[in-house]
């Protein structure tokens, strides 16, 4: 069988749309125990920690799988046994870490706030006052459910000055918002190949306190998501403990080194910043309406309301959209209907202007009033 003709485009948040040189990247084989093999992944580490302009205190550690393998070995690695994670939630992400500490059997307690709420830095001082057992917080940088944009800053000074660690998943933010570890007390920032470094998706990483991940020798439940002693073997060896995703560090590494050429995070900011301003203005002059207002919205995907109008449905506009070559995302909240598109990966406005022509055109195509009205 052939494969299917790549779509052109995927507005999605991972696996996202990847420049021709990443793919290329892939062409070749790895031995995973040669010395080229041992200075890729020495070179993919350092490009990782200058992302977050790492003071000297933080290394990296990288893991084979998805995102949530990463923030699965970064919880049952730092939270000791007899520790106590905070978890701030506000959508989907900081649910799972829920779940990760409910089968870890990792003492865990909640801070919820609504889906379109950012976490308050003042609420999180005050959970940490009321009890002194938890140990940990966990924090989700751009929360992927409806795109919105969590005041890490102000989290993480409120935890350090109730002398806790700070965990954040940083997956869908990594390399496109701000996060300087020279500026922000955190222990740990998780993310992935396949996001907004623009690699494809296969491995993890987590940057991480080299003092505090060595006192974590011991804590974690698992073998193979054991960071501390992924981190001891790395620097004993230079090696992966076991098979690493050869190909899909190859391409990460290739696609940070265009990272750099483009002016690191300030520039992919700008890009992603552009293509979500185009995105938002095109769909809005067509009456198409946002979860979010401006203030909380990362320019990494950005949700929309569905149309309240019987000839929409989520499943029809992706299939349409999808033979014109754009590959939506669907929606993930829990009240309301929506319909998500992301603005992050090798693209740039153009491509957003034209998607969301190819978006419009296909609601009206599918009669959608608003549309069809607007169009009169
Ligand atoms: C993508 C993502 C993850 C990891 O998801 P995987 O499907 O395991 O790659 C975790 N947290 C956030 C905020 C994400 O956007």
């Amino acid at each position: 069988m052939t494969a299917p003709a790549q779509p052109s485009f995927l507005l999605t948040p991972g696996p996202l749309t990847t420049s021709a040189r990443t793919r290329a990247a892939m062409q070749r084989d790895w031995g995973s125990r040669e010395d080229d093999f041992i200075a890729l992944t020495a070179s993919l580490c350092e490009k990782l920690l200058e992302v977050v302009r790492n003071p000297g205190t933080h290394v990296c550690v990288p893991l084979q799988g998805s995102g949530t393998f990463a923030v699965e070995a970064a919880i049952g690695t730092l939270v000791p046994r007899d520790g106590k994670l905070l978890v701030l939630v506000n959508g989907a992400y900081g649910k799972r870490i829920v779940k990760i500490c409910q089968m870890l059997g990792r003492a865990y307690v909640e801070l919820v706030c609504a889906e379109d709420t950012p976490v308050d830095p003042q609420a999180v001082a005050a959970a940490l006052a009321a009890d002194p057992a938890i140990t940990h917080v966990a924090a989700i940088h751009c929360e992927t459910t409806t795109g919105l944009w969590n005041p890490l800053e102000a989290v993480a000074e409120v935890v350090q000055q109730a002398g806790r660690k700070l965990i954040v998943d940083a997956m869908s933010s990594f390399g496109a918002l701000p996060l300087h570890l020279d500026e922000i007390a955190c222990e740990a920032v998780i993310a992935a190949s396949g996001k907004c470094l623009e690699g494809v998706p296969g491995m993890g990483f987590v940057l991480i306190d080299e003092r505090d991940l060595l006192a974590c020798a011991g804590n974690s439940h698992s073998l193979a998501l054991d960071l501390a002693d992924q981190y001891v073997n790395l620097r004993k060896t230079g090696q992966w403990r076991f098979t690493p995703p050869t190909h899909v560090l190859a391409a990460l590494h290739e696609a940070l080194v265009q990272f750099e050429e483009e002016g690191g995070q300030p520039a992919r900011y700008a890009r992603y910043a552009e293509n979500c301003r185009t995105l938002i203005a095109a769909m809005g002059a067509h009456g198409l309406k946002r979860v979010l207002p401006d203030a909380l919205q990362a320019p990494i995907i950005i949700t929309f309301l569905a149309p309240e109008d019987p000839a929409y449905d989520f499943k029809t506009l992706y299939d349409k959209a999808k033979d014109k070559g754009y590959v939506l995302y669907p929606g993930k909240l829990t009240q309301v209907e929506t319909f998500r598109v992301g603005c992050i990966g090798d693209l740039r406005a153009d491509d957003l202007a034209r998607a969301s022509e190819v978006l419009l055109d296909t609601l009206r195509e599918m009669g959608v009033k608003m549309l069809v009205e607007s169009e009169a």
